[in-house]
């Protein structure tokens, strides 16, 4: 009898697990099933990747100046020709007589979170991104990409951010020792992550570990600085790109926004000592400052096209904290403004030093929103004191530059990817032209406004909470 109960019982707990397996397994693929119009076999336009392109003005290559009325040749989806005139036959031809050809845009500093996101990308200009916070699901984006199964911005990924004994955070990897360093950076790599991310707390002898496997494995990191190490310890051949320019206020100047010592001694290591690119990402912190000025920032517009988790456990989460601080210490307002402003001296500082400069916004979270993003934070650049060149060239060719990997992009040049943007005025007079392109190539393949603008609709308030919760718990769960 008693028995008989246990074996009920047990009945009864294997139907419920196997129930929420089952239900856990249909929500995340009708969240997939639900972005099928990003899928290649949905979209006639993805048969053609090769086309004629006339009468186009040109943003050049290594100079400050529009090359006009040129001819682009693009073949399978790669950059064949450019001449002033090409004889040829049987492809489509597109006469682009006073608009501007330019090369897409890349977003180095960004959280993906669903695939809705990656329409976003591309309906601003975004060609390539770079995801700094790998999980699962983001491998099983990079197969399907590698398939060419979907419509998406190239896209790159560092594994699980790599932290040291100390840091306490759910979903950072912490390392406790050397060893355990070099394993994971193998094993990231044999996964199929693209990059290493170093993070707040790991500690020197477990980066230098990270360091000298990851060069022997060939994986470039990139660094979210380490207060645990000094700061100039990141000038490091092996890493490529240091992150956010508020981490050089917050370690080296420990929030003193008047130590102007230790701020022009930061600028001689960064001259003398770096070769890395520097990803500044001012968007994000300057949205502290909007949640601060502005109440119904969580209720606005934009917020409807972030990811419907994020919205619940991140934007809303800061946005309260920020609000509270405000009640407690109303000058917050202004010292984060002052700080914002800081940090358009910085990269104004560290273009001149010879350090490139790459456009990052950390979109994805908070109240930064994937996509329109990039134009914010290219104004800021410009408003810092680069010229409209010199910030394009943040979100193309230095990107390019920055990993190999990433060095078939980013200019319009023979060969190269035909990644690339069609718009009616000329960015080099007016940023502002480079936002809601009317036409963007990705791949060689041709997504006009219409396209563009469906991919918006599609994300705008889309419901994927729980799909969204489920991929982070595995992410979570799974052996980092
Ligand atoms: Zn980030």
């Amino acid at each position: 009898m008693h028995m008989k109960i246990v074996k009920r019982i047990l009945k009864f707990i294997i139907i419920i697990v196997g129930a929420l397996v089952v239900s856990i397994a249909i929500m995340v693929l009708m969240d997939i099933q639900n972005t099928k119009y990003l899928k290649v076999e949905n979209n006639e336009f993805a048969n053609n990747n090769s086309f004629l392109i006339t009468n186009v003005n040109i943003i050049a290559k290594n100079q400050d100046t529009v090359l006009v009325g040129k001819m682009v040749h693009i073949k399978d989806g790669i950059i064949q020709n450019i001449a002033d005139s090409i004889e040829l036959n049987g492809v489509e031809i597109i006469d682009a007589k006073n608009k501007y050809l330019t090369p897409g845009l890349i977003d180095m500093h960004v959280h993906i979170w669903d695939r809705y996101e990656l329409g976003l990308y591309l309906s601003n200009g975004i060609t390539a991104v770079r995801n700094l916070w790998g999980m699962p699901m983001h491998l099983r984006l990079k197969e399907d990409l590698d398939n060419d199964k979907i419509i998406s911005p190239m896209f790159f990924t560092t594994g699980p951010k790599l932290t040291g004994p100390e840091f306490i955070g759910d979903d950072n990897l912490q390392l406790t020792s050397p060893k355990e360093a070099k394993k994971k950076v193998i094993s990231y790599k044999d996964r199929g992550y693209d990059f290493i991310k170093t993070y707040y707390g790991i500690t020197e002898d477990i980066f230098d570990a990270v360091i000298e496997q990851a060069a022997l494995s060939n994986m470039d990191i990139v660094a979210h600085p380490s207060q645990k190490v000094p700061y100039a310890y990141h000038f490091n051949a092996q890493i490529k790109s240091i992150e956010h320019a508020e981490e050089i206020i917050q370690q080296p100047l420990n929030y003193n926004l008047l130590d102007t010592v230790k701020l022009k001694n930061i600028f001689n290591d960064f001259e003398k000592l770096n070769k890395s690119s520097f990803s500044p990402t001012l968007t994000v912190y300057n949205n502290i400052y909007q949640m601060l000025i502005d109440d119904e920032i969580l209720e606005s517009e934009t917020l409807q096209y972030m990811n419907p988790l994020i919205k619940i456990v991140d934007s809303k989460a800061q946005f309260e904290r920020w609000i509270n601080t405000k009640q407690q210490d109303s000058s917050i307002v202004k010292s984060i403004k002052n700080q914002h402003n800081l940090h358009l001296k910085i990269v104004k500082k560290l273009h001149e030093t010879g350090t490139t400069i790459i456009c990052g916004t950390d979109a994805g979270i908070g109240v930064t929103i994937p996509g329109f993003s990039i134009h914010q934070e290219l104004t800021f650049y410009k408003e810092a004191g680069l010229s409209n060149y010199e910030v394009l060239k943040t979100a193309t060719v230095n990107a390019s530059k920055t990993h190999s990997v990433m060095s078939n992009m980013g200019t319009i040049e023979v060969g190269k990817v035909a990644n690339l943007i069609l718009i009616d005025n000329n960015p080099l007079l007016s940023l502002s032209a480079l936002q809601h392109p009317k036409t963007v190539f990705i791949k060689g393949r041709k997504l006009n406004r219409d396209a563009l603008d469906n991919f918006e609709k599609q994300a705008k308030n889309r419901k994927n909470l729980v799909a969204s919760a489920i991929r982070y718990l595995e992410n979570l769960m799974v052996e980092k």
